[in-house]
C-alpha cells in the first residue's frame, strides 16, 4: 500500500471515517488505506504520526487544538480558528487544515436560512460560526455557561447564556452541543426551546447516527430537521481532496463516500 491514513481521537471506535475514506479509495482506484488510532495523549500526535509512517490523518475530539499545535504549516482558516482536523504530510512537514467548518457550511447551504441560532459554544461552534459569518450569515450564540462566550463576543457575535437570553425569530436553530450524543438531554431548557422553535424554518443537529431529543422536539412542531450526517460526509470529502492533492473533484468523491452511510 503506497499511502496510509488514519483517524486520531479518544474515543475512536465509533468513527465512520475509516469506512468513508476506504470506500472512496477503492471506488476511485487510489492506492491508499485508512485506519483508526486511539490517541490518548495529544502531545504525542506528531511523533505518533511519523512513527506510523502516515501520509495524512483526520483528528477528532479531544485533539483538534493539539493537532493545530503539531503542524508546521497552517492553512489560513485553520490558523484563524485555532483548530485542525485534517493533516497532510508533504516533504517531511505537516500541513494543517480545518474541514469541519466548510463541511458544515455546505450542509447549511441546502437550507433556506440566513439568521441562525447556535446552541453551544465549544470548538465546533467556534470554527463554524466564523465561516458562516464570513459567508454572510447572521449567527447568534446561546450557551449554558458564560465562560466560553467571551471569545465569541470579542469576534462580534451576539451572545447569551440560558439566564439572559432574549427570544427572537431565527430561520435555523442548530444544536452545537454534545447534549443528546450519549444521553437524553436537551441542549437548553425546554421552556426556552419552545419559545423559539415555532418561528424557526428548520432545526439541525451536528450529532449524527441517532435522533436526539432536540430533533425529536423539533419534529413535534413539524419543523424540517437535519442531523450531522451531511456535515460529516462533506468534511470527509474535503479532507479526501487534501489527502489526494486535489486529484479528484468533490462530485467524484461524494458518491463513494456516501455509501458509508448505507452501513449501520
Ligand atoms: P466541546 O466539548 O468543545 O463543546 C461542548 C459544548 O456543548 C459546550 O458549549 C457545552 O456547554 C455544551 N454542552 C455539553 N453538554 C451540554 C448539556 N447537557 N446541556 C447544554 N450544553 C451542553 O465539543 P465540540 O464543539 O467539539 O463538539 C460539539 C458536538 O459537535 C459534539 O456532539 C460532536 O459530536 C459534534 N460534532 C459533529 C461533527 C460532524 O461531522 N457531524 C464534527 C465535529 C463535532 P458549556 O460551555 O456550558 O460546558
Amino acid at each position: 500500500m503506497k499511502y496510509i491514513f488514519s483517524i486520531f481521537g479518544n474515543p475512536i471506535s465509533h468513527s465512520k471515517s475509516p469506512l468513508m475514506h476506504n470506500l472512496a479509495f477503492r471506488g476511485l482506484g487510489f492506492d491508499g488505506c485508512y485506519g483508526r488510532y486511539l490517541l490518548e495523549d495529544g502531545t504525542t500526535l506528531r511523533d505518533t504520526f511519523f512513527a506510523l509512517g502516515l501520509k495524512g490523518v483526520n483528528v477528532t475530539v479531544p485533539h483538534k487544538e493539539a493537532a493545530y499545535r503539531a503542524c508546521d504549516v497552517l492553512d489560513g482558516f485553520a490558523l484563524k480558528v485555532g483548530a485542525v482536523n485534517t493533516i497532510v504530510e508533504r516533504g517531511g512537514k505537516l500541513y494543517g487544515y480545518n474541514t469541519d467548518a466548510p463541511g458544515f457550511l455546505k450542509a447549511v447551504t441546502a437550507l433556506d436560512a440566513k439568521k441562525i441560532l447556535f446552541l453551544g459554544a465549544g470548538g465546533t461552534a467556534q470554527s463554524t460560526a466564523v465561516i458562516l459569518k464570513e459567508a454572510g450569515y447572521h449567527v447568534t450564540i446561546l450557551n449554558r455557561s458564560a465562560s466560553r462566550l467571551e471569545k465569541f463576543r470579542e469576534e462580534g457575535f451576539t451572545v447569551y447564556t440560558h439566564e439572559d437570553f432574549v427570544p427572537a425569530s431565527y430561520d435555523l436553530i442548530v444544536n452545537m452541543t454534545s447534549a443528546g450524543l450519549e444521553d437524553e438531554q436537551l441542549p437548553a431548557p425546554q421552556e426556552l426551546l419552545t419559545a423559539i422553535m415555532p418561528q424557526a424554518k428548520a432545526c439541525m443537529d451536528v450529532i449524527y447516527g441517532r435522533e436526539t431529543p432536540f430533533l425529536k422536539l423539533a419534529k413535534t412542531y413539524g419543523k424540517q430537521t437535519k442531523d450531522g450526517s451531511d456535515m460529516l460526509l462533506y468534511q470527509g470529502v474535503i479532507a479526501f481532496e487534501y489527502f489526494t492533492e486535489q486529484r479528484y473533484s468533490f462530485e467524484e468523491i461524494l458518491p463513494h463516500m456516501k455509501r458509508a452511510f448505507d452501513f449501520n
